[in-house]
């Protein structure tokens, strides 16, 4: 068997090859997309060797997972990607730069004032469920079109754009019309937000379309599955 650093090494030589392919065909240039390497499937053995190959920014998607990885991988930026409970916030947040799945005011509001406390600025982007599907997080479009105006409010915390999972259901058609949906918005609230808040970016985009959603104007994707191609995932 391959030794798992190299095919972790030639698995993110590729998809850095891919997001470059992409962006060219969209238009734009690469270095505006950020590869945030999804470590969910793997330990912090495998985790390691991901970053010690160039991607510094990982990913998890459970807070006791990142709680886990991140004190063994010094350097890295940690993005929280999945959902985040109240009573997991003070741990998480000396831990994790970023935080992609703030789906209630209450939690945000949570957030800020722990920030507030341990006087950290985490940077913040709104979970929108673009689908539909119930069982999903995140505000619909028309919830947060009622909060865009208040939220100047937080001001311990950096909110810095939205993010979305594509339909569990879709194809990449369906996927991209999701993307497209969260970019819209972005743009309508962008308009409604106070100054000092400046909704940059859009995570969109995983394993099976970020294609489409650097097509669509993704700034950070989401990547798990393909880098970890060929590779044992006990943990
Ligand atoms: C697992 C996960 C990803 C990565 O998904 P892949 O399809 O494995 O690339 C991205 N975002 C979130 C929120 C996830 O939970």
């Amino acid at each position: 068997m391959a030794n798992p650093s190299s095919t972790i090494a030639d698995n993110l030589q590729r998809v850095k090859e891919r997001i470059a392919r992409a962006a060219v065909e969209a238009g734009r240039a690469a270095d505006e997309i950020t590869l945030v390497g999804v470590t969910k499937y793997v330990g912090a053995n495998e985790a390691t060797a991901l970053f010690k190959a160039g991607c510094h920014d990982l990913g998890e998607s459970r807070p006791q997972q990142l709680w886990d990885k991140a004190p063994q991988i010094p350097g890295a930026c940690w993005h929280l990607v999945g959902h985040l409970q109240r009573n997991k916030i003070a741990r998480t947040l000396p831990l994790a730069t970023w935080i992609h799945s703030i789906d209630s005011e209450r939690l945000l509001g949570a957030i800020d004032a722990e920030a507030a406390k341990q006087n950290v600025r985490p940077q913040l982007l709104l979970e929108v469920n673009c689908s539909g599907d119930v069982e999903k997080h995140g505000f619909s479009p028309d919830e947060l079109k009622v909060l865009a105006p208040r939220l100047g409010d937080y001001r311990a915390v950096d909110i810095r754009g939205l993010m979305t999972m594509a339909a569990r259901e879709g194809d990449v058609a369906t996927a991209a019309g999701n993307f497209r949906t969260l970019r819209a918005l972005r743009d309508e609230l962008q308009a409604a937000v106070p100054g000092n808040v400046r909704l940059t970016e859009l995570s969109m985009g995983m394993t099976g379309d970020f294609k489409e959603a650097i097509a669509e104007g993704a700034t950070l994707v989401r990547i798990g599955s393909a880098l970890w191609e060929g590779v044992h995932c006990g943990g």
